[in-house]
């Protein structure tokens, strides 16, 4: 079977037989194949660019691939197969000969060389030498070559972004770049070693130990004018100082203007603490402490093992009566990664309002408002260690154990502190602490909206829902008197059966799959292609509006005291605009997305007398 027309030739690595690092990409492409060497087309340009700017002189490195033969079209995926072709299974993919004769091919390399640095592009790279997929998440990780094969030596991998990927999206070369100046650190002064402290499963005794040293530590802090006063977003020295920055791009006058002295541990006069909770079922499952970047403690209130909680009641009440004390403590500086989601729990589990001093998603938010913000990938930017430590989710996954979950927790922790050390420094350097003083500012009224949430008029609002199904029922009506038979606009097939084969109306494709579509997107042209057909378009596209007002909107479930809540998410969008979503507790939805119902004739009253 021919997986490939290039079969016939193989793009073998290339490079000196002494190289300390190698350099694995995909596949050779047109350029390559020309020239007989990898890495020599416009990616090749890319690639000699980003390891030159990190003094990485290419002619010093072994340049090889995954597979040795180009794919047709260049598509790597046409490498591998499905289950049911019936092969091998390597990591969770199929790979087809090209793959693993390319990946025998660089085995061998790699043990004849035995490099101290493998440098990953993209995702097929990734997969090859450590079993792991998502190059999204993994980029910038430290990970090694006998991971995910025991035959391979003990060699750093650090993989990054594949320079095709690049050359489409220019904004992922700053996130690889800072992946290969951290490898390049590593290959120089070696790995950082990684000396974490962390208390999993403490006993009751041990949980109040720790809390309680930590009340001592912060009980201990002298009073010190010099330094800085932890101001809490809910009242204390914030409300009255932030809003006199506002529009002053110097730094508070509690920032040393003393470059060497801009660390927030040095210039606080309180014991910073990061904070994370994780949940479980709209409960806190477990609640991490970090007072430094290398210890934590994780909580558990939650467990598969203790069904009935993992501490007695009377304990689990003693210990959130010390986090109160702790969390609301005057010389506890509290640090949390999008810590208004975190507060929701407290607010119902400790009772009481608890703000982050420094949240670390709003200083990255103000310094980097296009970057993403969560807190894995901040890490991989300014961690001086960072590996991928797991999937983004905030629930809690039964195929993950606890003890790792704690781990997890601990580590969020811990990251959680390291960055909001560097983010300090940058919001310093980038002067923008009126900006952060003005994210600061917003988490106490949202945080209050969020918990109060809004009265809804609930007589008003079954009106609406039969008011809306009547006039999805008379747009329904229209559409199978013009049409002339019973008509489905929800049904894909149907639709593209009226309009495209019956009507014959222009082909409109959706942008992503390059399909056959009848989109939000596509409509509109529809309309203006043949105004015949423009009433039925219309007729459909109400019904749509008015069929996602109904589920999204009017029949979504109200709180317990039948009050709407939701989420408002501080970084939300890059504008710097509030979004809104689903809160913690699945009530609530994204209210500013609220159809608008303009351009719906009798749902228009309607829909903007939501009863809200
Ligand atoms: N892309 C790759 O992954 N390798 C090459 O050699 C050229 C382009």
């Amino acid at each position: 079977m021919s997986y490939s027309q290039y079969e016939h030739i193989k793009i073998k690595g290339f490079g000196p037989s002494n190289a300390r690092i190698m350099v694995v990409g995909e596949a050779p492409g047109e350029s390559e194949i020309r020239q007989h060497r990898p890495f020599v087309g416009s990616s090749g340009k890319v690639l000699d660019d980003m390891l030159a700017e990190v003094n990485i002189p290419r002619a010093s490195c072994f340049i090889t691939n995954v597979s040795q033969i180009r794919p047709n079209a260049n598509k790597i995926e046409t490498f591998f197969g499905k289950k049911k072709d019936n092969i091998l299974r390597l990591h969770g993919r199929y790979p087809f000969p090209p793959i693993t004769d390319g990946l025998a091919a660089l085995k061998l390399d790699i043990l004849r060389l035995q490099p101290d640095l493998i440098l990953t592009f993209g995702g097929t790279s990734l997969w090859a030498l450590t079993g792991k997929s998502g190059i999204q998440a993994w980029r910038g990780s430290v990970m090694y070559a006998d991971e995910a094969d025991s035959s391979l030596p003990h060699i750093l991998v650090v993989p990054t972004w594949h320079p095709s990927a690049i050359l489409r999206d220019w904004g992922l070369r700053a996130t690889a770049m800072v992946d290969l100046r951290r490898a390049k650190d590593y290959f120089d002064n070696g790995v950082p070693e990684q000396e974490h402290e962390f208390i999993l499963r403490p006993t009751f005794g041990d949980s109040v130990e720790y809390i309680q040293g930590l009340l001592k530590r912060a009980n201990d802090i002298p009073d010190d004018t010099q330094k800085i006063r932890p101001h809490r977003a809910h009242g204390d020295a914030m409300g009255a100082i932030i809003p006199a920055l506002w529009g002053s791009t110097t730094p508070p006058f509690w920032v040393s203007e003393n470059a060497g002295d801009w660390g927030m541990e040095n210039q606080l006069q309180a014991l910073p603490v990061s904070v994370d909770i994780e949940s479980r079922g709209g409960f806190i499952a477990c609640l991490g402490l970090a007072p430094s970047i290398h210890s934590a403690i994780s909580i558990p209130f939650i467990s598969v093992d203790k069904p009935q909680g993992f501490y007695t009641d009377f304990e689990e009440w003693h210990i959130k009566i010390l986090l109160r004390r702790l969390l609301s403590h005057p010389k506890v500086a509290i640090i949390g990664q999008n810590f208004i989601y975190d507060a929701q729990y407290l607010a119902k589990e400790l009772g009481g309002i608890y703000l982050p001093f420094f949240d670390t998603m709003s200083a990255h938010h103000v310094c980097f408002p296009d970057d993403k913000k969560a807190l894995y990938f901040i890490a991989s930017l300014f961690a001086e260690y960072y590996r991928y430590w797991k999937d983004e989710g905030k629930e809690w996954d039964s195929s993950i154990p606890e003890d790792q979950y704690w781990h997890y927790n601990c580590l969020d922790c811990t990251y959680t502190y390291e960055v909001a050390m560097v983010l300090w420094r940058f919001l310093h350097i980038l002067k923008r602490w009126p900006q952060w003083g003005f994210q600061m500012c917003r988490q106490l009224p949202l945080l209050k909206m969020m918990l109060r949430g809004v009265a809804v008029d609930l007589k008003r609002k079954q009106e609406l829902i039969g008011e809306v199904k009547e006039a999805m029922a008379q747009r329904q009506a229209f559409l199978d008197y013009v049409i002339g038979r019973p008509f489905n606009p929800r049904s894909a097939p149907q639709m593209q059966h009226f309009f495209y084969t019956e009507m014959g109306l222009p082909i409109q494709k959706d942008p992503k799959t390059g399909r056959p579509s009848l989109g939000k997107l596509a409509l509109p042209t529809l309309k203006k292609a043949d105004p015949l057909v423009a009433p039925i378009i219309k007729a459909v596209e109400e019904f749509r509006t008015l069929g996602s007002t109904l589920s999204n909107v009017l029949v979504k479930p109200l709180d317990w005291d039948d009050r709407l809540r939701c989420s408002y998410n501080p970084t939300g969008t890059k504008t710097f605009r509030l979004s809104s979503s689903q809160d913690a507790f699945y009530f609530g939805m994204n209210l500013q997305n609220l159809t608008e119902g303009k351009e719906l004739d009798d749902a228009d009253e309607a829909i903007k007398n939501l009863g809200i």
